[in-house]
Parts: structure tokens; sequence; C-alpha cells
């Protein structure tokens, strides 16, 4: 049995310039690939419309270029597989897992307000305020009625339902070992939103199956990401890779990067007159000299 290739992605979204944090990421999986003789993809995550710009896109990778990476063409560029979320959407609407969703965020506030719940109380996950469940129990005339009338609406997975469904799950990750998954810490979440028919948690859970992905890796700020992730496999009868969540790059005073702090943006490190070879090593890849560095 010949066993897989190992295969990775880093997977921006172009919304501002590369920062040290991305530079780390982005070999993390690049090394994670060539240690095991694999393969390094780059995927664009562009589906947030409203923040992403072709000219970032450009610039991301003229800098990872710079730094020695490359990748096979042609690049996955989300926004271009809206019909492949909308089948997997189309899967789990099938298995009744989906329901239409016509909240604004002041409505689901006022209802965590209304419910009388002490603020730190309220139950809160990964993504923020745990949903209330409002259009949970919404029937069926109604749901019809306010789709007929034109209202937005967004499509949440039914987690408790879901999870039942799947049964318990498992992932491995390669820092932590066998993870137990569970999905429920992020409640009835939103997997195609208002303004664009999927979400980041579809659509990238969808890609990395499509795209043979064996090994994913991420920083540590989305851990709790893949417990939901888990379950979208096992309702879409995806393959499940294996994991690695690493460190976060952190500034000086230990603040996690961020794509507006332009000071430590590959660019301007670059045009301060940093080599490659120097920004390799403060993302925390030093060149070995062993042949498995980017040139
Ligand atoms: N697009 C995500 C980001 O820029 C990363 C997604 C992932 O690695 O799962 O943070």
């Amino acid at each position: 049995m010949s066993v897989p290739k190992i295969v990775t992605r880093f997977a921006p979204s172009p919304t501002g310039l590369l920062h040290l944090g991305h530079a780390h990421a982005a070999l993390f999986a690049w090394h994670a690939a060539q240690a095991a003789g694999g393969r390094f993809l780059l995927r664009i995550e562009d589906i947030d419309i409203g923040r992403c710009r072709p000219e970032y896109e450009t610039a991301l990778m003229e800098d990872l270029f710079w730094l020695g990476l490359s990748w096979p063409e042609p690049v996955r560029r989300q926004s271009a597989h809206l019909a492949d979320y909308r089948a997997a959407l189309d899967e789990l609407n099938g298995q009744g897992l989906l329901y239409p969703c016509f909240c604004t965020r002041r409505d689901i506030a006022d209802e965590i307000a209304r419910s009388g719940a002490a603020p730190h109380l309220t139950p809160m996950g990964p993504d923020g305020p745990v949903y209330p469940g409002i259009c949970r129990n919404l029937n069926a005339d109604e749901r019809a009625r306010r789709i007929a009338a034109g209202e937005a609406y967004a499509l949440r997975l039914e987690v408790a339902k879901a999870s039942a469904l799947a049964g318990p799950l498992h992932w491995h990750d390669r820092a932590r070992g066998m993870i137990a998954a569970t999905p429920e810490i992020f409640g009835d979440v939103v997997l195609a939103r208002k303004d664009i028919a999927t979400s980041y948690h579809l659509s990238v859970t969808v890609d990395d199956a499509l795209q043979g992905v064996t090994l994913v890796t991420r920083g540590e700020d989305l851990f709790a990401a893949t417990h939901l992730h888990r379950l979208l496999q096992a309702l879409l009868a995806l393959p499940t890779p294996q994991y690695h969540h690493h460190r976060l790059i952190a500034d000086e005073a230990g603040r996690r990067l961020a794509k507006r702090d332009d000071a430590r943006s590959l660019r301007s490190l670059k045009e301060a007159g940093h080599s490659a070879g120097e920004v390799r090593s403060i993302a925390g890849y030093p060149d070995q000299g062993d042949g498995e560095s980017p040139a």
C-alpha cells in the first residue's frame, strides 16, 4: 500500500500585507511538506469580499516568492469556488441540519440581554457569544414567508443535532496528540453568511478535502476551529487530515502581530535592507545549510 505524501497549505486572506507571523506560518507549512518529501500549496481565502483586495494578493505572492517559497499553479481562490460550498450546504440541508437565520447582530444582542443572563454568564464560543437560538424553532410557514418577502438570512448549523448524528469524533494534533472534538462549543454556527453564501469554517473544510491536504498547519489561535471542522468532515464524509497548530509570533510586548502592524510587514523589513535569509531567521527558520531551506 502506498503511503500518501504529506500535502500542506498556507491559506492567507488578502486583507493586508503579510507580516512575520505569516512568514512563520508559511515556512512552517513549507518545512512540514519538505521534511516528508511532500507538497506545499498556497490558497487564497478571499470570501470576505468587502475586505480582500487584489493588490494584497499580488503583494503576498511577491513576498512569499521573495522568502523563497514556491507552489503549484493554479492557486485556488475561494471566491471562484462558491459552487463547491453550495454543494456542501445542499448536502447538510438534505440531512436536515441547517436552518435560515434572519437575525441581525442587534437582534442577537437584544435577545441575550432579554434572557437576563449576566454578561459574564453569556455562553461564549470561539467566534463570540453562542447564538441564543431565536430562529431555530421558527415554523416552516414563517420561514417560507420571510424568505419570500426578501428578508436576508444566514444558514446556521443545528450543532446539537449534527453532533448527535455524527457521534463521538477525534482528530490527531501533532503537537497535542489525540483530541476529542467538542463542536458544541460553537453553538449553532453560521455556515453561510448573509452577504456571501459560505463561511470561513465551511470553505476551509471543503477546500482542504478537495485539495487533498493531509496535514493542516495553522496558528494556535485557530485550534478551537478544528472542533467544528472535524464535525463538518464527518457530516460531509470528507477525510480527516492531521493537524499541527503552531505558536504565534508576538511583538516585543508579547502581543500577537496583526496585519495593521506595517512596521513588521515583510515588505518593510525588505525595504529596511533585511535579506530573505534574515527574515526567515527572524520568523523562526534560520537557514541550516542542509538543502531544506528555501533558496
Ligand atoms: N485564512 C485564515 C487566516 O488568514 C487561515 C485559515 C486556516 O489556516 O485554516 O487566518
